[in-house]
């Protein structure tokens, strides 16, 4: 399930956009798996909220390898109603793709992403969109009172957000959850790997957006059942290691690498030199003494860490400059005769 996905922008641009249709204003994402008990319930809740809103929207289901009747259903909707607009992956390659498949397609100046399942309420999205216009560039909702499984869903999770808190500096409470609001260039500006889609927040913070939280609504799971066990809070553990690394020596590696080496083969030069000395000065014997495995293996993990670390910058230069990717995000530009 957890697939290498890109979401590259002259792929984005190359998606047949329907030219007659109001362009919306408001894009629902919604991940697709297995869901065909919720599905015609969610259309009309979701359709009902987001009318009342007034706004122009689309929705945009994306069918992540569904077995059941998931897609005829959303088929057949979107056969009558044109703000629904249906994607159908050819096999399950996870909700961080259907996510990504998703802000590829979206329109709006808003994207909204939420669950298929029901268990977010549509009516948090009015909530959301307000947090929005106050200008905040991304709102994570907060299931305050999460109806799920305790020791096995809801511990893990608060751990797991304790965690991503401290280890990104975005303080949230509830990662996990899918009911966010975000301004379409912040989720079209990121690349998403893995599972990174709960990371957002995190990710966009690097490009100095404002995130803020707002406490939603959320209710046991009525119909069909959850995709995911216990096993994802490591693959959620290992991802935060990624992201960790990434926003701080995504273009620096050296700077990390290259003190692992300095500290491990710094230590192994100390005590092979404690040794030599105590073999030259007293004659003492040291062939047989465990210390000296120590020196050998910091001082040959010091040139591993040292090497490591200038591959990764080759490899950043290599990221940057065959994309012509900037390393910073411009807010905006200012000069005298414009
Ligand atoms: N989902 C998906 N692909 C997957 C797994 C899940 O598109 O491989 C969708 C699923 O249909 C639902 C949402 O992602 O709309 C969240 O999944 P689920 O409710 O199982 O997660 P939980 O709420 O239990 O964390
Ligand atoms: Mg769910």
């Amino acid at each position: 399930m957890t697939e290498t996905v890109t979401t590259h922008e002259p792929y984005a641009r190359a998606v047949q956009e329907p030219d007659d249709a109001p362009v919306p204003h408001l894009s629902v994402v919604v991940p697709v798996y297995n869901e065909e008990e919720s599905i015609p319930h969610l259309y009309r809740r979701l359709t009902v909220e987001l009318e009342n809103l007034g706004l122009p929207y689309e929705i945009i289901a994306v069918d992540d390898g569904s077995r059941d009747r998931s897609f005829d259903l959303l088929r057949d909707l979107a056969q009558r109603d044109r703000r629904l607009r249906v994607v159908r992956f050819r096999r399950n390659f996870g909700q961080t793709a259907a996510f990504s498949a998703g802000f590829d397609r979206a329109r709006g100046d808003v994207v909204v992403t939420i669950d298929a399942d029901l268990q977010n309420d549509p009516a948090d999205i009015a909530a959301l969109l307000a947090k929005i216009e106050e200008g905040y560039d991304v709102v994570s909702g907060w299931r305050e009172r999460r109806r799920d499984p305790f020791l096995n869903r809801r511990l893990p999770s608060m751990i797991a957000n304790r965690l991503i808190s401290w280890a990104t500096g975005v303080h949230l409470h509830d990662y996990g959850c899918s009911l966010k609001a975000y301004r379409r260039d912040v989720v079209r500006s990121i690349r998403l790997y893995g599972e990174l889609h709960r990371f957002i927040p995190a990710i966009a913070s690097w490009q100095g957006v404002s995130v803020t939280e707002l406490p939603v609504r959320h209710v046991p799971r009525r119909f069909g059942k959850s995709k995911y066990g216990i096993n994802r809070t490591l693959r959620v553990l290992l991802d935060l290691v990624t992201v960790r690394f990434l926003l701080s020596y995504g273009t620096r590696p050296m700077q990390i690498f290259g003190l692992l080496g300095i500290l491990a083969g710094g230590a192994g030069l100390a005590i092979g030199a404690y040794l030599t000395w105590i073999k030259l000065a007293y004659g003492t014997a040291i062939a047989d003494r465990p210390l000296l495995l120590l020196a050998v293996l910091l001082i040959v993990l010091g040139v591993q860490f040292i090497s490591l670390g200038l591959i990764g910058e080759l490899v950043v230069r290599t990221y940057y400059e065959t994309q012509a990717k900037p390393i910073y995000v411009v807010r905006e530009e200012v000069n005298g005769d414009g």
